[in-house]
């Protein structure tokens, strides 16, 4: 069935639940609400289902987290029948899944694209959020669910000039849908993270000059990205059950690997270095769980860091570009490793060149070039890879007004507070999936979002089993989770880097650590003990105790 057309717009307009957003999260959501026999409206701003996979159409992007783990678990008949082409698909692979998804499961007609939520306010009275949307209608709904994603609000930088450029501008987070050819053109990249890590290789093969404007240099590890054959998938398939478990349940970080036993310092220089060889031929994120101790003890972490710095240098040829793209000032894995496919390799090629604009700003953008350390450098087209404003970001552009009128960003105005990430206290029956206070972007986000939707639901349920009005996360509960968050962020060397993590790539943006780190298996048990006592920390209250209160 397609989606919904304008006529159906206006229709009713009240709902159990309205859910913000139509990524893996939203879809996932949208899914399971339907299953349960709630009413339920997706508002998606954008025209078609994915979110981070619709946006993100930059060349080479691809997953990070392998496919046949980065996928849903909720349905074995689709997990099975899926064929990815690739360890790591590329977006419109992704995109196609996404696509495939919505389609099998018939969630189109529950989703109005190209519409945006502007405002969500409570209205104590009738115990329901008003939802204000940028069609100009407005929405009633029992509960709110925000499936707005964590990296979602691509972050424009501000800089001098950048409006008087006379290319293209291209953003990575919200690329163009028809294609972009860079033959002939000189182009300009500013920003190293994950997606100029992985746009940089592939832009440079098309360009006839490729400009790479590098603020920190990150870690990355290679992909070795490869096609699957059926028979990869058929050997994967039949461990499935085991692999989605240990995913949900042991893994710190929802991804399938071995344990380790042992700290870096247990072993002997050589048996380390087998051990790094062997996971840098390996390929991929599981890097980083050679020992287990790399985001705990700086000494350890130093290991992991000065062998990658080796491996950079051996590839890159000449000395001084090796030597800038060599991270130094933050422990490996504190901001978010990269996985790429022939990255440090690119900088080999007569057509690339890497300028240092860390120690010397960008002075300001001219019409055809770009003025940093008192040389032009001049482009034809201009990427931004500037990465997000994220976990908060998208949130924030929301005008959410919960209990006596207090707005969300009023109250994280010194960085979020939330109750197990799900939810935040006086806001009531509002809810976030991989919100700041969980595992979130800390772990295979698949794995998180399922987690949390299920959770979601099973509590919805279970408040219309009860004849229950409100569910809202009390204050002493939040505060002592806010805290525990915090600890747990601070017995590991991650808050030693400036990541976006904290925040730190944002002006102004309070510098606090958000996602929480203490595991994705530990952290699903609290939030499964916490649904077993009753919901413990949360209040709940029937709609006539609801009323009472809002009244006195
Ligand atoms: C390039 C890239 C690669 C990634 N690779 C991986 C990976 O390999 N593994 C991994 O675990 N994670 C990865 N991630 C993280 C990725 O964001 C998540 O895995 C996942 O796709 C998030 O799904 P989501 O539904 O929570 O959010 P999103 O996919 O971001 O979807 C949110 C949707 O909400 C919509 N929305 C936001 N605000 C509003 C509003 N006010 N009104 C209406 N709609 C709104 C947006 O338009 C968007 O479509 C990657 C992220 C990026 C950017």
């Amino acid at each position: 069935m397609s989606a919904l057309s304008i006529s159906d717009r206006g229709e009713g307009r009240t709902y159990d639940v309205v859910v913000v957003g139509a990524g893996f999260a939203g879809m996932y959501m949208l899914y399971r609400l339907r299953g349960l026999g709630f009413s339920v409206r997706v508002y998606e701003q954008g025209s078609g289902v994915g979110g981070t996979w619709y946006w993100n159409r930059y060349p080479g992007a691809r997953c990070d987290v392998e496919s046949m783990q980065y996928s849903y678990s909720f349905s074995d008949e689709l997990q099975q029948e899926w064929d990815w082409t690739e360890r790591y698909a590329s977006q419109p692979e992704i995109l196609r899944y996404a696509n495939h998804v919505a389609d099998r499961f018939n969630l189109r007609p529950h989703i109005q694209f190209d519409t945006a939520v502007q405002a969500c306010a409570f209205d104590e009275d009738a115990n329901s959020w008003s939802v204000t949307t940028s069609d100009g209608g407005t929405a009633t709904a029992k509960f709110v669910v925000l499936a707005t994603g964590c990296l979602s609000n691509a972050r424009k930088p501000d800089i001098r000039g950048l409006d008087r450029f006379k290319g293209p501008v291209y953003h990575t987070g919200n690329w163009p849908h028809e294609e972009v050819n860079f033959t002939g053109l000189r182009v300009g990249i500013i920003g190293t993270g994950s997606s100029g890590i992985q746009s940089v290789p592939v832009i440079a093969e098309q360009a006839k000059h490729l400009t790479v404007f590098q603020r920190p240099p990150n870690y990355s590890i290679p992909a070795r990205n490869a096609p699957l054959s059926g028979e990869d998938r058929a050997v994967f398939r039949k461990i499935y059950p085991e692999v989605r478990r240990f995913a949900r349940e042991e893994a710190k970080n929802g991804i399938y690997t071995e344990v380790p036993d042992r700290g870096a310092l247990d072993d002997g220089d050589n048996e380390r270095r087998c051990k790094y060889e062997a996971r840098w031929a390996r390929g991929g994120l599981t890097f980083m769980s050679v020992y287990n101790n790399l985001a705990l003890d700086k000494g350890a972490n130093d290991t992991a860091a000065d062998f990658v710095r080796e491996k950079i240098a051996e590839t890159v040829e000449d000395r001084a570009t090796a030597k800038l793209l060599q991270p130094t000032s933050y422990p490996i894995g504190t901001k978010r490793i990269c996985i790429d496919t022939d990255y440090f390799e690119t900088f080999n090629r007569p057509n690339v060149t890497l300028v240092d604009i860390k120690t010397n700003p960008i002075e300001e953008i001219l019409p055809h070039a770009v003025r940093t350390g008192g040389k032009d450098y001049e482009i034809d087209a201009l990427v931004l890879a500037t990465g997000f404003d994220a976990m908060t970001g998208s949130v924030a552009k929301i005008d959410i007004r919960g209990r006596d009128g207090l707005t969300l960003n009023r109250k994280w105005a010194e960085g979020p507070k939330t109750y197990l990430g799900l939810m935040s206290a006086g806001f009531p029956n509002l809810f976030i999936i991989t919100g700041p206070g969980s595992p979130s972007v800390l772990s295979n986000m698949i794995v998180s979002i399922e987690q949390h939707v299920d959770w979601i639901a099973d509590c919805l349920s279970f408040m219309r089993d009860g004849g229950l009005g409100t569910i809202e996360a009390e204050p002493t509960a939040e505060e002592k989770w806010v805290a525990h968050v915090n600890e747990v962020a601070y017995t590991t060397l991650y808050p030693q880097a400036n990541s976006w993590y904290m925040g730190a790539n944002i002006p102004g943006k309070p510098r606090v650590f958000m996602p929480y780190i203490g595991g994705v298996g530990p952290y699903r048990q609290i939030c499964n003990e916490v649904a077993a006592k009753g919901y413990q920390g949360f209040a709940l209250t029937t709609p006539e105790r609801a009323r009472a209160a809002a009244v006195s």
